[in-house]
């Protein structure tokens, strides 16, 4: 069977079809090739399923604080089933919705493997689909005018340290475990090593991190790396930087894995009953046909030019697999400005330096700009404004007073360049941050900008007023 589209989407994860919904607004005829589940990574092994595991670790460690607000419980005890039921029972609500939201726009699913084609009978141009249907059916072939491909990325781990789903598990196998274990030793202090660490920390799981970095998230701002790693280990953690763990001295035995790592030049050995790998992620480019275009590679990821336009230009690339930020909210940004651009429209490009990151651990971390090194970096001369939570009285209330928001600003000019956030709700608190950047604000009118009270939002107007030595409550 072959079918015509002005536009096939090859994936439906966050990128993909939220770029199919843009496009049947503006008109255009449009299919998604799913080979899994719409909703793809984000909906269901990222951001929704890890941050509901990490909404019932904040909920248990807080009912164990209960008797500091005058709440006495007296056995606080978890229920680990009914944990991942809750998970799932959120990821099938929001898995529904986006179903619901395919039909509504008219926007045609293919269950099944999409593969590019090259030139052919159907079309003189490469990017006919080939979908192997996953239930067996006829291949189906589509012929479209347009391709986005949004196939995402997958968990990658280190050479020689084979993911076994058993005792070396992916971030996709944590979040599928039955029961908890009593310890992890987790390779990798990034986004996802430092959600996964403070998520099993705060279930009472025994954690230690090994980073190989002199510091963690390092692509976070100095002083938040900082502030994290004091209130990880005031958690209980164990956090070991400048590791380089050594795969070939894995020991399995019943119950327990060992692992090496080379610290500061001494090999030190550090045993767990589970490793998780979280050392980055890869892109789904793997036969899709890229080798059937003129489309070019490099390290690993598609290479697209700020309006996501491979080097066929009528095929378009978006979100994780090509590289940069892999980030949910880029990959449909993204796929809003490749749908824009086809419709003939002229989007502006991303600008990375709008894009707010989150990090949804116990503290939160949230940051969007330049930190204060790369805006050094660039030449600027900064004057910097710091607030801590302590000082901001929703905080106390909260029980929250951990962390604080620090805003790096251009002197000459007063812009704004970059907001780092460490602390209680700033994964809500930095939109403000991220509204600022793109009106191009200056710290006087943040600070200008009246924030109700009492609000954890004044930790951004005293920091605002803190960039020009003039915050109030300090
Ligand atoms: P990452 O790049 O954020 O972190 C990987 C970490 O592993 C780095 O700190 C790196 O220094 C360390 N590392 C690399 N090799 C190592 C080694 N041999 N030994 C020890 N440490 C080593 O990657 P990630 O945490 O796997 O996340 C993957 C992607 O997914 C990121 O782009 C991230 O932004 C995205 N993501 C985002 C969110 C979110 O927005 N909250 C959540 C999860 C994932």
């Amino acid at each position: 069977m072959s079918q015509e589209y002005d536009l096939v989407i090859l994936g439906g994860g966050t990128g993909g079809y939220v770029a199919a919904i843009r496009a049947s607004q503006l008109g255009l005829k449009t299919a998604i090739v799913e080979k899994s589940k719409l909703g793809g990574t984000c909906l269901h092994k990222g951001c929704i399923p890890s941050k509901a595991l990490l909404r019932s670790a904040e909920v248990y460690a807080t009912a164990k604080r209960g008797s500091e607000f005058g709440v006495n419980i007296n056995s606080v005890s978890l229920d680990f089933t009914k944990v991942q039921e809750r998970k799932n029972s959120i990821i099938n609500q929001l898995h529904k919705g986006i179903q619901y939201l395919m039909k509504q726009g008219k926007i045609d699913v293919y269950h099944g493997f999409g593969r590019i084609l090259g030139p052919s009978i159907f079309s003189p141009m490469p990017g006919t689909i080939s979908v192997e249907m996953e239930n067996g059916e006829e291949n189906e072939m589509l012929i479209p005018k347009n391709v986005i491909i949004a196939t995402g990325s997958q968990p990658r781990t280190l050479p020689n340290l084979m993911i076994d789903g058993k005792y070396v598990l992916s971030s996709d196998d944590a979040l599928e475990l039955e029961e908890l274990p009593k310890s992890v030793i987790i390779v990798g202090g990034g986004v996802i090593g430092i959600e996964w660490a403070s998520m099993l920390s705060d279930f009472g799981v025994e954690v230690t991190v090994l980073e190989y970095s002199d510091r963690l998230v390092p692509t976070e701002d100095h002083d938040i790396s900082k502030e994290l790693q004091r209130l990880l280990k005031k958690k209980g953690l164990k956090i070991v930087t400048k590791a380089k763990v050594l795969p070939e001295t894995i020991e399995k035995t019943d119950r327990h894995v060992t692992i090496s790592a080379e610290v500061k030049g001494i090999e030190q050995a550090y045993t767990a009953e589970k490793i998780l790998v979280a050392v980055g992620r890869s892109a789904n480019i793997e036969n899709i046909g890229l080798q059937n275009t003129q489309i070019i590679v490099e390290n690993g990821c598609i290479q697209v030019n700020p309006y996501c336009q491979t080097k066929e230009s009528h095929i378009y690339a978006i979100g994780d697999c090509i590289g940069g930020l892999q980030l949910a909210h880029v990959a449909s940004h993204e796929g809003i400005i490749a749908v824009e651009h086809i419709a003939g429209n002229t989007p502006d490009p991303l600008d990375d330096t709008l894009v707010p990151a989150c990090i949804y651990s116990q503290p939160e971390i949230a940051s969007v700009g330049y930190t204060e090194v790369q805006a050094t970096e660039k030449g600027y001369e900064l004057k910097i404004g710091k607030f801590p939570f302590r000082a901001i009285g929703k905080a106390l209330v909260f029980g929250q007073v951990d962390g604080f928001v620090k805003i790096v600003a251009d002197k000459e000019t007063d812009d704004i360049l970059g907001v780092h956030m460490i602390g209680p709700h700033v994964t809500d608190l930095i939109s403000e941050a991220g509204l600022a950047r793109v009106l191009n604000a200056t710290p006087w009118e943040i600070a200008n900008t009246i924030h109700p009270h009492p609000t954890l939002s004044e930790v951004m107007a005293e920091a605002a007023l803190a960039v020009d030595g003039k915050a109030i409550h300090a």
